[in-house]
């Protein structure tokens, strides 16, 4: 039971709190200068869902497409976005305990870029599980930020006991000999580090390839989304009732894309038929209420999409206990 203060003593407490603090401060306090560790953790259904930091990278404004650059640049300032340095954009990749299984979605950069990027095994860790627990790995795509972190900092295997998901259509693309021989000098190097993060897992027999309808890990299925690459593939998690779609690459850009869907990114490997996924995407998204994971939304990328006007808006999950009740 909290008793009032008697009066003499509330004044006592307030001339206390009064009295200049600046003696008590004179020694300035370290700051910590660390982030809290890169993991965040939710339920859907009884899935537990955990994303996981690998970092940012700064992108430039000149790689957004299909509007002009005052547009862009509006609809940036509109999200209170300081761009001449480039855009700060999360790379997430997510875990899913189903009770069965561990599954891994995206397995972030590991070693192909800067000392920005890497940290998924780091946060995997701190996140209270061992990369060896995981049984499944399921890639969006095959692009560096995503499954560079099949390896190790040492360049062996990162998930020993799991087995690698991806489409057809993605591994006939960057893992064939035939297209990489093709490709544009600059676009060599995405072939090279795609084909190096599976070949421990191909040689094991541990790659494995899926057509549209094939059953994957049990409570998941694949929701094909192409044109950022040619067999880009989200994930659709599933339990009681509840459904949330790991979205890989739909998009890049927060504070462009939800806005404005035909605007569109440098990387894609078919800019229009990623625009065409990009909207299908954002309206069953909004229309079916789906909790949606997104690799290169601001950390934890957790959240829903609505629509807004002509275009849509991100209403991200609230900090909050893990809550298997709704
Ligand atoms: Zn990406």
């Amino acid at each position: 039971m909290i008793r009032p203060l008697h009066p003499r003593h509330a004044l006592l407490a307030a001339l206390a709190l009064a009295l200049p603090l600046t003696t008590a401060l004179a020694a300035p306090v370290a700051k910590q200068q660390t982030q809290v560790p890169g993991y965040y953790r939710m339920a859907v259904g009884d899935l537990e869902i955990t994303a996981l930091y690998d970092g940012y990278v700064d992108l430039g404004t000149n790689l957004l497409k299909g509007a002009s650059a005052e547009d862009i640049q509006g609809l940036l300032a509109r999200m209170f976005i300081e761009s001449s340095k480039g855009v700060q954009t999360a790379v997430n990749a997510y875990l899913v305990n189903t009770g069965k299984h561990l599954v891994l979605v995206d397995s972030g950069s590991s070693k192909c870029f800067g000392p920005t990027l890497g940290g998924i095994l780091g946060n995997l860790k701190a996140a209270g599980y061992q990369p060896e627990q995981v049984d499944s790995v399921l890639l969006t795509h095959l692009h560096p930020d995503h499954a560079c972190g099949l390896l190790d900092a040492n360049g062996k295997p990162a998930f020993a006991n799991a087995t690698v998901f991806v489409s057809q259509d993605e591994a006939g693309y960057w893992l064939n000999p035939d297209v990489a021989a093709k490709a544009p000098a600059d676009s060599k190097q995405f072939f090279d580090m795609a084909q190096n993060a599976v070949a421990p897992y191909k040689a094991a027999g541990k790659l494995k390839t899926f057509a549209a309808g094939d059953a994957l890990v049990e409570g998941v299925s694949a929701a094909p989304s192409p044109g950022h690459t040619p067999g880009h593939s989200g994930y659709l998690f599933s339990s009681k009732g509840q459904n949330l779609l790991v979205w890989g690459d739909v998009m890049h850009s927060h504070a462009t894309q939800f806005a404005n869907p035909e605007i569109a990114i440098e990387f894609d490997v078919d800019s229009p038929r990623a625009i065409a996924s990009r909207k299908q995407v954002f309206a069953d998204a909004a229309r079916d209420k789906l909790w949606v994971a997104g690799a290169h939304l601001p950390f934890p990328g957790l959240g829903h999409v609505r629509s807004e006007g002509k275009g849509y808006a991100w209403v991200p999950a609230e900090y909050g206990p893990i809550r298997n009740d709704r």
